[in-house]
C-alpha cells in the first residue's frame, strides 16, 4: 500500500463507529463545520489508540454537543461548561469534547487568553504543536479528508514538536506548553525542534505564572512515561529544571580531591528512576527513586581515610520529603508518608546485604518497612548502577539472600504487620505509672527483645520480661496480675 493509501485506512478504521456517523449527520443538519482534532487525530498515526475525542466546531461546540445528545439518545451522557464554551459527551465508552473554533489573544501575565470566534485555521494555529494541530473532517460530504496547514503529518514522521506559531510567542503566551512540549518528547520519544527548544530555554523564568498543579500534572506525566529520564534531562537542558525543582538540579556535579570523584548524583538519580520504571507503574515508588539520594549536596564531606561521604543523607533526605511535596502541590497524605519511609530506609537491605545477614537485622527492617518491604527491595535493587560488573554480581546475589531470609522470618515470626503484644496503656496499668519516659522506655526494650529475638513475639511472653525489667528498676505491680 502506498504512503498515502495507508494513511487513508488508518483513518477509515479510526471513524469507523456509528457514533461519527451521528456527529456527522448532526453536524450537517446544524450547518456546522466539524472536526476532529488534538490528541486523537494524532495518535492515530502513531497507533495509540485513545477513547478521548476533541472536535471542533465552526459554530457553537455547546449547542453541537447538545443536538448530538439528543440525538444519541439514552446512552448519552451530556455535561455543559458554560464558562469555557465547552461541551462533552460521554457515549458508549467514548469521550468526546466539543469546542467552538476559536482564536486567542495573551496578555503579559497570565496564561489565560482572551477568546473569540475563530476559523479552523486560526484555532489549529493556537494550537501548542503542528502534530497536534491535525483536524480530520468530520461533514459528510468530506468526511475523513485531513487538514493539515502546518505540516503537522510530516512532523509526526520526522518525530519532531514543532510550533504552528512562531514558538517564541507560543510559550510566551502560555508557558504550561513548555512542560507539555518536553512531556510530548518523553511520551512520544520525539525530538523538539531547534527554534522551539531555544524558545524554551528563553522563556523558562516564564513558568512561574503557571500554577504548581499545572506543572506537576505534566511533571508527573513524565515520571510515568517509559524513560522518564530522557523529560528529566530535557527539563535540565532547557532550564526548566532550576525554576521548578532546584534540589534536583543541585545534585548535579562532581567534585575531585586528591584524584577522588564521587559519582554525579543527578544522572545517578535519572538512572535508578528508569530502571524502577521497568520494574513498577507505581508513580510514588518513582517519586522515592527520583527522591532517594535527594540530600546527598547537603550532607557531603571529604574525609582523608575514606573519601566522600553522604553520611544520614537517608535521614535528611526523608525529612526534606514534605518540604518538596507542600511546594509542588503533590499530596501530603498516606502517598509521602510511603515516599519518604522508602527514602529513609533506602541504604538498609544495602547496608544489610553487606554484612552478615542476622535474624535480629531482616526483623528490624521488616518491622520498619512493613507492607512496604518489597517496593523497597525493588528500590534498593534500582539503586545499584555500578559498572563494575564484579561488584555487581556481589550485590545481587547478596541481596538473593536477604529476599531469602526475610520470606523465612516472615514465615516464622510474622513481624511484617507486627503489633507489640502489650503497649504503653498495659504498662501504664500494670506499674500505676503516668504517661512519660519510663513508660516509653519499657515499651522500647520489649519491642528491642522481640526484634532481636530474646523472647518470643507474644503477650505472655512480653508481661513476663516487662515485669523482670521494671523490677529492675523498683517498680511493682500494682494491678494483681490482672494483665
Ligand atoms: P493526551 O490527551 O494524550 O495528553 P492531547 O494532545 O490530547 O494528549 P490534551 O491536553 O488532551 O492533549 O489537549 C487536546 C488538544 O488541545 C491538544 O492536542 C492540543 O491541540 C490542544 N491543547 C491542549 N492544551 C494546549 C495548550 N496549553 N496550548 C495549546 N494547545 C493546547
Ligand atoms: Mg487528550
Amino acid at each position: 500500500m502506498s504512503k498515502m493509501n495507508q494513511m487513508i485506512d488508518k483513518i477509515g478504521k479510526a471513524f469507523d463507529s456509528p457514533v461519527f456517523t451521528m456527529i456527522s449527520e448532526t453536524a450537517d443538519s446544524l450547518g456546522y463545520e466539524c472536526y476532529a482534532v488534538g490528541g486523537y487525530v494524532r495518535d492515530i498515526f502513531l497507533c495509540r489508540p485513545s477513547c478521548d475525542i476533541d472536535v471542533v466546531v465552526v459554530g457553537s461546540g455547546i449547542r453541537m454537543a447538545e443536538t448530538l445528545a439528543k440525538r444519541l439518545g439514552k446512552g448519552a451522557c451530556l455535561s455543559v461548561f458554560k464558562n469555557f464554551g465547552t461541551a462533552q459527551v460521554k457515549y458508549k465508552g467514548l469521550e468526546l469534547e466539543f469546542v467552538g473554533a476559536r482564536r486567542e489573544s495573551y496578555q503579559r501575565d497570565s496564561r489565560k487568553p482572551i477568546v473569540e470566534d475563530g476559523t479552523l485555521e486560526e484555532d489549529q494555529y493556537r494550537r501548542d504543536f503542528t502534530v497536534n494541530a491535525l483536524a480530520v473532517c468530520l461533514n459528510k460530504e468530506r468526511f475523513g479528508v485531513l487538514v493539515d496547514p502546518f505540516d503537522g503529518l510530516a512532523d509526526l514522521e520526522d518525530r519532531v514538536l514543532r510550533t504552528p506559531a512562531p514558538s517564541e510567542v507560543t510559550f510566551s503566551d502560555d508557558p504550561l506548553r513548555m512542560m507539555r512540549c518536553v512531556r510530548f518528547a518523553t511520551q512520544l520519544n520525539f525530538n523538539i525542534d531547534d527554534e522551539a527548544f531555544e524558545a524554551i530555554k528563553t522563556n523558562a523564568k516564564r513558568i512561574e505564572i503557571v500554577s504548581m498543579e499545572r506543572i506537576i500534572d505534566e511533571f508527573n506525566k513524565i515520571m510515568m512515561a517509559r524513560t522518564p529520564s530522557i523529560g528529566l534531562v530535557l527539563l535540565d537542558e532547557t532550564g526548566l529544571l532550576d525554576e521548578i525543582f532546584p534540589e534536583l538540579k543541585r545534585l548535579q556535579g562532581v567534585e575531585s580531591r586528591n584524584g577522588r570523584g564521587h559519582k554525579d548524583n543527578f544522572y545517578h538519580t535519572l538512572q535508578v528512576v528508569d530502571n524502577i520504571a521497568k520494574e513498577s507503574d507505581n508513580l510514588w515508588l518513582r517519586w522515592a527513586a527520583l527522591l532517594h539520594d535527594i540530600a546527598k549536596p547537603q550532607c557531603k564531606r571529604w574525609d582523608n581515610m575514606v573519601g566522600w561521604t553522604f553520611h544520614n543523607h537517608n535521614f535528611i533526605g526523608a525529612k526534606m520529603v514534605p518540604g518538596i511535596f507542600k511546594r509542588l502541590k503533590l499530596p501530603l497524605n498516606e502517598k509521602m508518608k510511603y515516599v519518604q519511609k522508602l527514602v529513609e530506609l533506602h541504604m538498609r537491605p544495602i547496608v544489610l546485604s553487606e554484612d552478615k545477614v542476622t535474624d535480629s537485622a531482616v526483623r528490624r527492617l521488616l518491622f520498619e518497612a512493613g507492607d512496604d518491604i518489597d517496593d523497597l527491595m525493588t528500590l534498593c535493587e534500582a539503586d545499584i548502577t555500578s559498572r563494575n560488573a564484579e561488584r555487581k554480581r556481589r550485590f545481587y546475589s547478596n541481596f538473593e539472600l536477604v529476599r531469602q531470609k526475610l520470606k523465612d522470618i516472615e514465615a516464622k515470626d510474622h513481624i511484617r504487620n507486627f503489633k507489640l503484644p502489650i503497649d504503653g496503656n498495659d504498662i501504664m496499668q500494670m506499674f500505676g505509672l503516668q504517661q512519660g519516659r519510663e513508660v516509653g522506655e519499657l515499651r522500647s526494650a520489649v519491642k528491642d527483645a522481640i526484634l532481636d529475638g530474646s523472647i518470643p513475639n507474644n503477650r505472655e511472653a512480653a508481661l513476663e520480661y516487662v515485669t523482670s525489667l521494671a523490677a529492675d528498676k523498683g517498680l511493682k505491680r500494682v494491678d494483681n496480675g490482672k494483665q
